[in-house]
């Protein structure tokens, strides 16, 4: 059994249409008229199979195929198909075409599942449309993660709140509706594009993920004052020195921790930012990324950048501030998601037969298999990027070919994982 390139192609195409900016990438932002449009495309497809379709009150679409083991936990398959502004044909909607066609090719093949299989089809994952920290909206709603809180303050760009979005889309966001048992659940599969250059750097067709590094991010500012730059030295409060001084400190701290975790502040915005004054006001943005779940238990990351802040702040005479930009109800840096290794396995075995080279792979940003490796057995696979593995813009480019691939390694997974022992 293999999927077929020509449908995979054709519904890539096709939902590439769905954007409200034409002939400028794809514009496809939650709860909008092209999500609609692309999900009343897989509806339609979908009841070409007979699947049982639901959707349930965060727009998450499910198709059901039943086997022949009654009540007992689906193997689901499937990805997003939301974009960011001016974004590419292939984020997100990869993954959700290569489920679909799965489910295609078992239907004309009458292939007989125990467990039973479902199709998720996800429309809000991109954190952009809502703000940081506000992705992966169906997954965390689906494993009873969301938060009312969050339903009622972030906004899009047009100033809706998501309940406010959803609503005009159709739907009265219901927390306890969407949650779902985790124990329903057997395993949870994504395929998805890489959105970097390592596959088609190193001529790979499958990367296979082991595990996705943990996120936390935090803002940090510094208040001096300005002053002329003849005034004298002893008399400044030069916020870029004391952004400087916290930079050095924060890389010191971090090294010292050791493998498990990295971080850096990777922006600055600086005030007035000119060769003739003092630098008045900065910001900074932090990243960290996490390796171990043990590093998030040991370390407070908060209080240590705090403590380095007000030491920062105290030696050169100016006031400092902190702000987690955190995902609500999560830890923050979140610990790694990781994925099945006994799967990671069986798709060792399946590229092997079927003649696909791959690489095992721990990079990537975030995904709703993040969000799900808490609560059921997940796993994940990545087809190659081109162009460099530029995403989130209108040159991202993966080859049907390699989506075929992909989805043919989805295929015998699925129908493994589908059988009973
Ligand atoms: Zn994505």
């Amino acid at each position: 059994m293999e999927t077929k390139v020509n449908r995979i192609q054709n519904d890539i195409e096709t939902l590439a249409k769905f954007t409200s900016t034409p002939g400028n990438g794809v514009t496809r932002s939650s709860y909008t008229k092209e999500d609609r449009l692309s999900k009343d495309y897989f509806i339609g497809e979908m009841k070409k199979l007979n699947l049982v379709i639901h959707e349930d009150s965060f727009g998450t679409l499910f198709g059901r195929r039943e086997g022949s083991l009654k009540d007992a936990p689906a193997v689901m398959f499937g990805s997003h198909y939301d974009s960011v502004v001016n974004g590419g044909a292939f984020d997100g909607v990869a993954g959700t075409v290569a489920a679909l066609e799965v489910m295609r090719v078992l239907s004309e093949n009458d292939f007989a599942n125990d467990y039973p299989l479902e199709l998720i089809v996800m429309n809000a994952e991109e954190g952009e449309t809502f703000g940081p920290s506000t992705g992966v909206t169906n997954s965390r709603a689906m494993m009873g993660t969301m938060t009312q809180y969050e339903l009622d303050t972030v906004k899009n760009r047009f100033g809706q709140t998501k309940a406010e979005a959803m609503r005009e889309y159709g739907l009265e966001p219901d927390l306890e509706e969407a949650a779902r048992d985790p124990k329903t659940i057997k395993n949870f599969i994504e395929m998805h594009i890489e959105q970097g250059p390592v596959l088609d750097r190193e001529n790979m067709e499958i990367g296979l993920i082991q595990y996705l590094a943990g996120i936390g991010r935090y803002t940090i500012r510094f208040y001096g004052s300005t002053a002329d730059s003849t005034a004298p030295m002893s008399s400044r409060k030069d916020a870029l020195v004391a952004a400087a001084n916290f930079i050095a400190q924060f890389d010191e701290r971090i090294k010292e921790l050791g493998p498990d975790v990295t971080g850096m502040v990777g922006k600055l915005d600086i005030t007035p930012n000119s060769n003739q004054f003092v630098p008045e006001y900065v910001e900074g943005k932090i990243e960290i990324r996490t390796f171990s779940k043990e590093i998030v238990e040991k370390i407070d990351f908060k209080e240590m950048i705090e403590s380095l802040l007000e030491k920062a702040g105290e030696a050169f005479g100016i006031r400092t501030e902190l702000d987690e930009i955190r995902r609500i109800n999560y830890p923050n840096p979140t610990g790694p998601s990781i994925m099945n290794g006994e799967n990671v396995e069986k798709m060792q075995l399946i590229c092997e037969k079927l003649g696909y080279s791959y690489v095992l792979i721990n990079n990537g940003t975030g995904h709703d298999s993040m969000i799900m490796t808490d609560f059921v057995d997940t796993n994940m696979l990545y087809v190659p990027s081109r162009n460099g593995g530029v995403s989130h813009c209108p040159e991202e480019w993966t080859d049907y070919e390699s989506i075929k691939k992909g989805a043919d390694v989805l295929l015998h997974l699925v129908m493994e994982l589908s059988k009973e022992g």
